[in-house]
């Protein structure tokens, strides 16, 4: 038996007839019409003025920088509850990534936090140019506070939006959060081109920047002249055919992994000490991954526990992201910590929350979760009754 996937990539005959299609009219690679038609399907969707396909979300968001001009001496508050390519990306301009611990509740950037680290930066008169809020598990952080907190320091907000396209912050889609946003179509997104991201912005300077900086900063000249560092970081016109067929199967995808998460929900309604992460307003949610939170205390066993019982059934499940700040890379990195984000790391375990997941799959996963926590609930009633 094949093991159940956390989150799979979901391909139809669309997405197949889509490479063909770009494959047949020629333009394989690097750009081509299809790698248009996706920038401008992605940006009519989304209400951005530009969008550029890039190779990846972490390109994304290593030019997204570049194109603000961060650099070596600048220091770029970012969560410390993410998925490494965030500080990576911050990383590779040469400034200093800066860990801003998580809202206990949502794992969101805690924006009184980063209030904080933005005044004592400012007072140590350091150079804080963007702030990089991530949206968690295909939510979305507090833009509204973040992005008033970030105008009165004068740092931009590049919102890593790679988990939640789909999702929504009071009526904006992610990507049009933030003064720029970037998304990722790696194979285990809400929506994947196997391997690929953008950048969207309303800046037409900032979204020419970046793409004279993902074509190897080629001057616009016949003959091949550079004046500048570039990267080749373009999103290949095969891909862009995948990635238009994905878009238009995107809110079907969406509502299966709704439906995941209502399951999930319906399942541990009875447990005590288990509850579903990010449950309140999820409506908002794209539901990339669907979480359990277990506080080992009330539930009589740990997310650890629960998540052997589905190792032990050929089914994937994962913590939640290991924070930055306790990532050996960035051990010495500056941190503004609560304890917040160490806390859901160890409580949380993500789920099989793929849209390909197949009714026979659903069925497995249900079951062992079920057995399992009424399994726990026998056992915890006989303990009070023999404590009584
Ligand atoms: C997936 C992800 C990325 C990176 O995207 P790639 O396309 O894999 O480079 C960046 N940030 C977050 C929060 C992610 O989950």
């Amino acid at each position: 038996m094949t093991p159940v996937l956390l989150s799979g990539p979901d391909m139809s005959y669309a997405e197949r007839a889509a490479v063909i299609e770009a494959f047949d009219s020629g333009w394989i690679a690097p750009l081509g019409p299809a790698v248009d038609d996706f920038e401008q399907r992605m940006a009519d969707r989304l209400g951005r003025r530009h969008a550029v396909a890039l190779s990846s979300g972490t390109a994304a968001l290593h030019l997204g920088l570049l194109a603000w001009g961060v650099g070596p001496g600048d220091v770029i508050p970012t969560s410390t509850m993410t998925f490494a390519a965030t500080a990576n990306a911050i990383s590779y301009t040469g400034a200093t990534p800066y860990f801003v611990d998580a809202d206990p509740q949502t794992g969101q950037m805690d924006p009184g936090l980063l209030e904080e680290v933005l005044s004592t930066l400012q007072r140590d008169g350091r150079s804080v140019p963007a702030v990089v809020p991530v949206d968690l598990l295909g939510s979305c952080a507090d833009y509204t506070r973040i992005g008033a907190i970030a105008w009165r320091y004068g740092a931009r907000v590049l919102a890593d939006s790679a988990e939640s396209l789909g999702a929504h912050h009071a009526g904006r889609p992610a990507g049009k959060l933030g003064d720029a946003a970037i998304l990722s179509f790696n194979g285990n997104k809400v929506m994947t081109t196997s391997g690929g991201g953008m950048y969207l912005t309303d800046d037409e300077a900032t979204a020419s920047r970046v793409r004279f900086l993902a074509t190897q900063a080629r001057e616009p000249v016949a003959h091949y002249e550079h004046r500048e560092i570039g990267y080749n970081y373009r999103l290949s016109n095969l891909l862009a055919g995948v990635g238009i067929a994905q878009l238009g199967r995107l809110d079907d995808m969406i509502a299966r992994r709704r439906a995941r998460r209502e399951a999930y929900a319906a399942l541990v309604a009875d447990s005590p000490g288990v509850e579903i992460f990010q449950r309140s307003g999820d409506l908002d949610d794209n539901c990339w991954l669907t979480a359990a939170v277990v506080d080992p205390d009330v539930a009589g066993f740990s997310a650890a526990d629960l998540g052997a019982v589905l190792t032990a059934a050929r089914i994937e499940s994962r913590p939640l992201w290991k924070p930055m700040h306790l990532q050996p890379i960035f051990a010495s990195s500056p941190a503004r910590i609560t304890g917040a984000a160490e806390r859901l790391f160890s409580t949380g375990l993500a789920l099989p929350s793929g849209s390909a997941l197949t009714e026979a799959e659903c069925r497995q996963v249900d079951g062992v979760l079920h057995e399992f926590l009424a399994s726990r609930m026998r056992c915890s009633t006989s303990r009070s009754t023999t404590v009584l």
